[in-house]
């Protein structure tokens, strides 16, 4: 991996352990072939697809960074944390992950109970066909389904009708905190990233209390270029990384063909004012033999 700012990284991406449809070894297949040049499978409170996902990576000549994304409750609104460069066998990191995983199913149990009240039944048996991780049922399974079913034509409107706070889908969850989801990175040598900060709906002092908080726990890094992401939010965002000294990452958040905004590694590249988060991890790169 060079030193370079507009290197093609896209640190941000879901295989069938949590919510994305392929596995490892077709994941790190289609980012090599898009062109990335450095990636980073970042399941959602699970590492179990790092091991196949580097070896696959490797035999494409690709670097990878470890990743995951954890699940945070902050200020009333969940947060997404990504984790990148990490020990992938850190007991207190594998610890904590297993905690954030439990209760999913429960959560989903309720779920299916809300979407059978508006008359869907079998939801749950429904969302977990899609499942490839039963500790990960995600409000991402419900939504293939219902697309599957025919009641929302692509999953954005199956969201916006029935998974959203509010709507009957919706079950309240506790998830990380904050400090802890950091402190599980930091603590087996990861660096912390704020996933899609424009996607929340907090207030500017919310804001403001989230990344203050998150760069005293140790938290290093922001997302500027993903999926979820406008040009007007970059710049936003970007002027947030200079006031908070934080380094920037760039992910498309990659579920699945079609599903998003960005295909692998086809982003707009970091602001260039902007310190990219990857010069920090060079020591942590899984190098693909050359
Ligand atoms: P969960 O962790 O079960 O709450 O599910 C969160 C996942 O749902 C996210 O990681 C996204 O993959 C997906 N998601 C959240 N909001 C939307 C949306 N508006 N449209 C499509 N997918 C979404
Ligand atoms: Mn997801
Ligand atoms: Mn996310
Ligand atoms: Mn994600």
């Amino acid at each position: 991996m060079a030193a370079v700012h507009l290197l093609n990284a896209d640190l941000h991406s879901h295989s069938r352990f949590s919510d994305g449809t392929l596995e490892p070894e077709a994941l790190a297949a289609r980012f090599a072939a898009a062109g990335v040049e450095l990636w980073a499978l970042t399941d959602h409170d699970e590492i179990g697809g790092l091991a196949r996902a580097r070896a696959a990576a490797h035999a494409a000549g690709l670097d990878m960074l470890s990743g995951c994304e954890i699940s945070v409750s902050f200020a009333g609104e969940t947060v997404h944390i990504v984790g990148l460069g990490f020990d992938a066998d850190d007991p207190a990191l594998v610890e904590g992950l297993a905690a954030t995983r439990g209760g999913r199913l429960a959560r989903a149990r309720e779920m299916a109970a809300g979407l059978e009240r508006v008359g869907l039944k079998g939801a749950l048996e429904g969302a977990l066909k899609y499942v490839g991780n039963p500790e990960l049922v995600s409000r991402t399974h419900f939504a293939r389904w219902l697309v599957e079913i025919g009641q929302c034509p692509d999953t954005s409107s199956v969201f916006r009708r029935y998974l959203k706070e509010g709507l009957p889908g919706y079950v309240e969850h506790r998830w990380a905190k904050l400090g802890d989801a950091v402190g599980w990175i930091t603590g087996a040598g990861g660096l912390a990233v704020i996933a899609h900060p424009a996607r929340y709906r907090f207030s500017p002092s919310a804001e403001y209390a989230l990344l203050s908080e998150f760069v005293e726990h140790g938290g290093r890094g922001i997302e500027v270029v993903t999926s979820a992401h406008g040009a007007a939010d970059v710049e936003r965002v970007a002027g947030l990384a200079q006031e908070f000294g934080l380094l920037a990452s760039r992910g498309s958040d990659f579920h699945s063909p079609g599903e998003s905004r960005f295909e692998p590694g086809e982003m707009p590249d970091l602001p260039g004012r902007l310190t990219p988060v990857w010069e920090a991890l060079e020591h942590r790169v899984w190098r693909a033999p050359r």
